[in-house]
């Protein structure tokens, strides 16, 4: 084997598995991906060292390891929790892999692989602290600072969808009821889901997400309104953030990142929240989008 340095990121999901090898400059040199043998936890946790060891077959090296894949590891019992792959749940994936493997394996989730995909070498690299939030079916986020991610006692870190949307308005209380309980998350706001919902309340007219951006953009009425109550509201919750973290840079990623709009508007908005008097914060677009899990895995060796 040569001693190039090979970083192996694998995106652990509920219907794939994809795996990725970078170099320490972050150029893809092996990508590829398979099914999930779903409800099988020992052929899944063969599936992936199986992809490790034909990807450094084919490398002539080995490399570090990491997994991305949703919910954590508990740090009191070491099994996974709050995964969506719910066989997986309750199952000792890491120590597994690590048998399998014969050595460490980092296992972070999928919030955290985009913030430090993003944070290594995509929209927030030489940033010292990166806020990446991704907006898609649900609300999360990661933070890395200084080209690591925050992990603290309860694997937690970022998680700010389930904080109550910031500074309601007297009609945002107490808000749409969410699957963790609570009422009036942020993530029953800003979520894909989330600006349908806002959509059918105010207008009774069940429209998907893409289809009221792009009517807001033909000048539709209603939509621009939901478009521009949205737009508000994520001011608001990423002014907590900054007053919290001030982070150099925030990033989006998900499915709603990719309304372009919401660079230019979003901060005039924050301004009258946020602790301060003038918000230097960067406010950027994801550069690695959907491989950001993978890639984010695999620059978990690199820390
Ligand atoms: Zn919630």
């Amino acid at each position: 084997m040569q001693n190039r340095r090979v970083l192996l990121g694998i995106d652990l999901g509920g219907t794939k598995i994809e795996i990725v090898a970078l170099d320490a400059a972050g150029a893809e040199l092996i990508r590829r991906r398979i099914a999930t043998p779903h409800g099988d936890y020992r052929a899944t946790v063969d599936a992936v060292a199986g992809l490790v060891h034909d990807a450094e077959r084919e490398l002539g090296s080995t490399g570090t390891v990491g997994v991305g894949t949703p919910g954590s590891i508990s740090r009191a019992s070491g099994l996974l929790r709050g995964s969506n792959s719910i066989f997986l749940n309750g199952r000792p994936i890491k120590r597994d892999l690590e048998a399998a493997l014969g050595r460490a394996v980092r296992i972070a989730n999928d919030a955290n692989c985009f913030a430090l995909s993003e944070a290594s070498d995509g929209a927030g690299q030489r940033a010292a602290v990166v806020f990446g939030a991704i907006l898609g079916t649900g609300v999360g986020a990661g933070i890395v600072v200084h080209g690591h991610l925050l992990d603290g006692p309860n694997a937690i870190a970022g998680e700010w969808g389930h904080n109550p949307l910031p500074w309601p308005r007297d009609d945002e209380r107490p808000g749409p009821t969410c699957y963790c309980g609570k009422n009036g998350c942020i993530e029953t706001f800003l979520s894909g889901p989330g600006i349908e919902c806002d959509h059918l309340r105010a207008t009774s007219e069940q429209v998907g997400s893409h289809e009221i951006v792009a009517r807001a953009a033909l000048g539709d009425a209603a939509c621009g309104a939901t478009l521009e109550r949205y737009e508000e509201r994520l001011a608001r919750a990423l002014a907590h953030v900054i007053n919290i973290v001030d982070p150099d840079v925030i990033v989006l990623g998900g499915g709603m990142s990719n309304i372009d709009r919401l660079y230019a508007r979003v901060p005039v908005l924050w301004g009258p929240w946020v602790f301060s008097d003038r918000v230097d914060t960067r406010f950027v677009k994801h550069v690695h989008g959907d491989s950001s899990g993978v890639r984010g895995a695999a620059w978990l060796g690199a820390a």
